[in-house]
């Protein structure tokens, strides 16, 4: 059975959590797209890891981690990360990379840097790792696919169309240095050193492991609000974040994917640009941000303090809606303790107008909250294991929070630890 483990919201929500935890029982774990630009926290038996390529299954001996072609391979940040764990005690994984994924090359990185540098205030909030132009380069089709890494012929004629044209903007738009075919080539063949004990036609091996019966999970980055066609456009990623697309970046029949988990955190939390009507500022936003996630809600790969903000039943519904969730799972909830009364967006009003739909991004710059606020419960609720035993107004949190989103909440993850969850 394939499943795929995805976000309703900004990112953050914890699916690294859930996918570690349901990677138990998995053989196989797919990333499928996205890139090493935002991180998954995971806590385990190992210790604390901030992974951002590796799938989140990678710390069990019995899974294989595979990146498929939707992903934006960067290879040394990959290898850097295996090592990591393995120096950690972790057993070392078994990862197939798809012969189809596309590398992350040095001067992504680097055009990245300069358009931010170039836009200034105005910027996306890039987190400066290549990912918009390496997507740019795929779609326009003068990006390099593993498979090519293995016809140096070809390579060589594409170093030099690739800097013919990379030149023109670095020269002309960025004032940079400009790139020489002979450095492309040089790091391409540094990448198919590295990567060429692991290449594989992994559609091919995912076809076999779906008749075989394999469980497969696929582990989605960033959530529904930074898909490029469905989230809050332009402040959104360079790829989809939507389960559909799982079978485009693993190469498996949409028809395969049997459960989609949903992940949706207790509250909300949001980096880089764009609006954000539930946000919060100053002292009550600096609480929750403090006391959020294991550490504090700060980004696993920038360190930057997260926006903070109240649960938003309208972009979550929506979140959910567009991924096809067929489970929520409700994360961070345990957070909310420390609160005697806990506000919820349960509207949006634009231009005097109420609405529980999701807006398009210049109505939704123009969206202000409708709040409502529920009763806290004002207690420490980690190491509780059965539903029941919730406080009452924890559990009609829970379930306020359902009706208003239309899917079933059927996890609930209270800890960051593998063992924090309770099932309904
Ligand atoms: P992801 O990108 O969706 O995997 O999310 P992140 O890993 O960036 O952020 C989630 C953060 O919340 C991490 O620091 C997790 O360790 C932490 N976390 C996940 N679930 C829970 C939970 O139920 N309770 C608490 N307190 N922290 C959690």
């Amino acid at each position: 059975m394939v499943r795929a483990v995805v976000g309703a919201n900004w990112g953050d929500e914890g699916k690294g959590k859930i996918t570690d935890m349901l990677a138990k029982e998995a053989d196989i774990i797919v990333r499928f797209q996205g890139g090493a630009n935002a991180g998954h926290t995971i806590i385990n038996d190992y210790g604390r890891f901030a992974l951002h390529t590796l799938p989140s299954g990678v710390f069990y001996d019995h899974t294989t981690s595979i990146i498929g072609n939707g992903v934006a391979l960067n290879i040394p940040v990959l290898f850097q990360e295996i090592q990591s764990v393995v120096e950690r005690g972790v057993p070392k994984p078994k990862i197939l990379v798809s012969d189809r994924a596309q590398m992350v090359m040095s001067y992504h990185i680097l055009m990245d840097t300069y358009e931010e540098e170039r836009l200034a205030g105005k910027s996306f909030g890039s987190t400066k790792s290549g990912i918009a132009p390496f997507y740019s380069d795929k779609y326009a089709k003068i990006g390099f696919q593993v498979s090519e890494l293995f016809d140096e012929e070809l390579l060589k004629e594409k170093v030099t169309r690739v800097c013919e044209q990379k030149n023109v903007l670095l020269e002309h738009l960025y004032h940079k240095p400009l790139l020489k075919p002979e450095d492309l080539l040089k790091e391409l063949l540094e990448y198919r050193r590295i990567v060429e004990p692991y290449v594989c036609d992994t559609s091919a091996y995912l076809y076999e492991a779906v008749k075989a019966g394999k469980n497969i999970l696929l582990e989605g980055q960033l959530g529904s609000l930074k898909d490029p066609d469905h989230g809050i456009y332009p402040m959104v990623t360079s790829s989809s974040t939507l389960a559909a697309f799982g079978a485009i970046g693993a190469g498996i029949p949409p028809y395969e994917i049997k459960k989609i988990i949903t992940v949706c955190k207790a509250y909300s939390s949001s980096v880089g640009g764009g609006a954000f009507v539930s946000e919060i500022f100053g002292e009550e936003a600096d609480e929750l941000r403090k006391r959020g996630g294991d550490k504090g809600e700060f980004g696993a790969t920038t360190g930057r303090p997260r926006r903070m903000g109240w649960f938003d039943c309208v972009a979550s519904r929506y979140g959910c809606r567009i991924q096809g969730t067929t489970d929520v799972a409700f994360t961070v909830l345990d957070v909310l303790g420390y609160l005697d009364e806990i506000p919820v967006c349960v509207g949006y009003e634009i231009d005097g107008e109420v609405t529980k739909e999701f807006p398009t991004t210049a109505k939704l710059e123009r969206a202000k909250p409708l709040l409502q606020t529920l009763p806290g419960w004002k207690s420490d609720i980690r190491g509780i294991r059965k539903y029941e035993e919730l406080p009452p107004n924890c559990r009609k949190y829970v379930e306020f929070v359902e009706e208003q989103l239309g899917f079933p909440i059927t996890m609930i993850s209270n800890g960051p630890g593998r063992d924090d969850i309770i099932y309904r």
